[in-house]
């Protein structure tokens, strides 16, 4: 019997909801579990590091890594798993671009630390006590991963072959992008296996956007009652549509939430916040006798708004290890 091609799924910072929307593939994964072996997914199987390392070079057909990098036990199975696999898939928005988590690059480690150790509403920690990366107790040498400074994407931290955007990746383009992998039918490296449209392109309110856009006052969704058939820009809600990348199924258009952006940026941008924001400025209308700056501070949280799942990846936030 020949032997299957070996596969790995592996969570790094992520909040398991990549992972648990594999689980709910369910009959695609059964099929995707007879063409490849599993050789390594914590979440629902219980191999260890060390199996992975004794493995030759390259011997891994693919690997499906889900989140960003933010601490080294990250970092250190993101670069084992690239030198085993073949090909690396960048599963779901935080792998492709930080995702939320990334929005941790607006504070510093420091402020992160006091405020879960020390400052806290919930914290009892009465001797100050703060995680150390090596504790030295008798029976020997205690160790936790270091967290970094900074949240990265993945392909900050190791070369990546495609990308999967998503928060999460929504069925269909999980099933699609298992199947290209395996059957080896995939588009050049670097590619996004995601359409390459934005997402206003296929929404179904984009009949109903203005030709015309004019935003006086921006609103937030939970303070009116947006019409569930307009569009929300038309309505002075802001939604990312236009400089987002479609794919989603649009389903927070269609139980009314406006687009958030979590399939990043359309090809081409860079900066999806930026691109969105120079577009938005455009829209802002105000009156000969108003103060731009009044439209302006009705966004809310802008910086957290424009990427809030894209910040490690943008201008903004891109560094390397
Ligand atoms: S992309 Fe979304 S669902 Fe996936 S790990 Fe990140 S936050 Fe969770
Ligand atoms: S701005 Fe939002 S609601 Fe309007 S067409 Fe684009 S995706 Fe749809």
């Amino acid at each position: 019997m020949v032997d299957k091609p070996k596969a790995a799924i592996a969570w790094l910072g992520a909040c398991g909801g990549c992972d648990e929307a594999i689980v709910d593939l369910n009959e695609v994964l059964l099929k995707v579990a007879e063409a490849v072996d599993l050789v390594f997914w914590p979440v629902a199987l219980d191999f260890k590091y060390a199996q992975i390392e004794e493995l030759p070079d390259a011997s891994l057909a693919f690997s499906l890594i889900t989140g960003c990098v933010r601490n080294s036990e990250h970092q250190d199975l993101a670069k084992l798993l690239r030198r085993k696999s073949e090909v690396v898939l960048a599963f779901g928005s935080c792998a492709c671009f930080g995702g939320t988590p990334g929005l941790a690059n607006f504070t510093t480690k420091e402020d992160i630390f006091n405020w879960v150790y020390r400052d806290g509403p919930a914290v009892d920690n009465p001797h100050g006590l703060f995680p150390q990366i090596e504790t030295v107790v008798s029976e020997g040498t205690l160790t936790l991963p270091e967290f970094f400074d900074h949240v990265y994407t993945l392909n900050q931290i190791i070369p990546v072959d495609y990308y999967l955007p998503g928060c999460p990746p929504p069925p269909d383009l999980i099933t699609n992008a298992i199947n290209a992998i395996i059957s080896g039918d995939l588009p050049p490296k670097g590619s996004a296996l995601a359409p390459r449209r934005a997402l206003c392109e296929t929404c179904v309110r984009n009949k109903t956007k203005p030709y015309r856009l004019e935003i006086s006052k921006v609103k937030r969704i939970h303070e009116v009652e947006a019409d569930p058939d307009l569009c929300f820009l038309g309505q002075g809600i802001i939604c990312l549509g236009p400089a987002t990348r479609g794919g989603c199924g649009e389903t927070c258009i269609k139980t009314n939430i406006p687009c958030r952006g979590c399939f990043g940026p359309v090809p081409g941008v860079v900066d999806g916040g930026a691109k969105f924001l120079s577009a938005l400025a455009s829209l802002i209308k105000v009156e000969i006798d108003e103060d731009p700056k009044e439209v302006i501070a009705t966004i809310v949280d802008p910086a957290g708004y424009f990427y809030r799942f894209t910040q490690p990846a943008s201008i903004l936030g891109s560094r390397q290890a």
